[in-house]
């Protein structure tokens, strides 16, 4: 599932391509991908519209339509395993197409594909305005980060995976993070010090830029074609680029640090992956 490098990396392949194009329609093939809204409220949105921006919150795409000098916002999510492309308007329809937007003269169109049915392409913004603060964000200070995270006893990983302390970390970044931060995935967030805080804070933007990084690398080294789409577990012909997890999906293997067993636990119905020797 895209977390936000994955997320990160397809906004910039994205910006240059959709910047200045101008909306010609809107095809909703699978009107759950614009809920809560309606593919009426799509298509009026968007049609005539021209891309000013591809932007990004957390694991959502922002896309900002300018018309007639209004501005409009639609978001955008990849769900489980989505896709958003450009392609030729006469390639042939993708089986799992959600959303098509034909862009200016109709002879190219923005495809969003989800096999899986989670995603979304919707002008609602309510998810995106629930987010907690970006990583980077200047608002998120470790004394701030250590505060939320003394208001819950949840299980740290957990209170992750909800993005209302921080946005944009799913199950498989938040392994890494707490890894590198030597704190347990099950560890209850209030229990977490004040130094302990600062240093998963540190750990959650290393593991983030570095995956940044790898991945726009990976999709740069694709020979062409390169649709931006790159996340683990991704189905199709790109490099498998997980050899970067420290322990994610590393069950039974050794720690990098100590050489014990990596162990999976579930949090939430979620694997987790970790060591107990170097993780408390
Ligand atoms: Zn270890």
């Amino acid at each position: 599932m895209p977390e936000l490098p994955e997320v990160e990396i397809l906004r910039r392949h994205l910006q240059p391509l959709l910047a200045g194009r101008r909306v010609a329609d809107v095809l909703v093939s699978r009107p759950r991908a614009v809920r809560p809204g309606t593919p009426e409220a799509l298509a009026s949105a968007m049609r005539g519209a021209r891309f000013a921006d591809v932007g990004r919150r957390g694991k959502f795409l922002l896309f900002a339509l300018v018309t007639r000098g209004k501005a409009r916002k639609v978001v955008g999510h990849l769900g489980m395993t989505g896709r958003m492309y450009l392609e030729p308007s006469d390639a042939p329809r993708a089986k799992h197409e959600a959303v098509s937007i034909a862009l200016d003269d109709g002879h190219e169109r923005l495809v969003f594909e989800d096999p899986r049915g989670f995603g979304r392409f919707t002008t609602d913004r309510s998810s995106v305005d629930a987010l907690g603060p970006e990583p980077w964000d200047e608002s998120l200070d470790a004394g701030g980060f250590a505060g939320a995270l003394r208001g819950t006893r949840r299980a740290i990983k957990i209170v992750f995976l909800d993005q209302s302390v921080v946005a944009g970390i799913g199950n498989i970044y938040a392994s890494e993070a707490l890894f590198l931060a030597g704190i347990a995935p099950g560890r209850a967030a209030n229990t977490v010090t004040a130094n302990q805080a600062k240093r998963l804070l540190d750990a959650i933007r290393v593991v983030l830029e570095a995956a940044i990084a790898s991945g726009s690398k990976a999709t740069l080294d694709f020979a062409s074609g390169s649709d931006g789409l790159f996340y683990h577990g991704s189905a199709g012909e790109g490099p498998k680029h997980d050899e970067r997890f420290r322990v994610y999906d590393r069950e039974g293997e050794p720690c990098p640090r100590c050489r014990s067993p990596i162990r999976r636990s579930v949090d939430g119905g979620r694997s987790s992956f970790w060591c107990a020797k170097c993780q408390a």
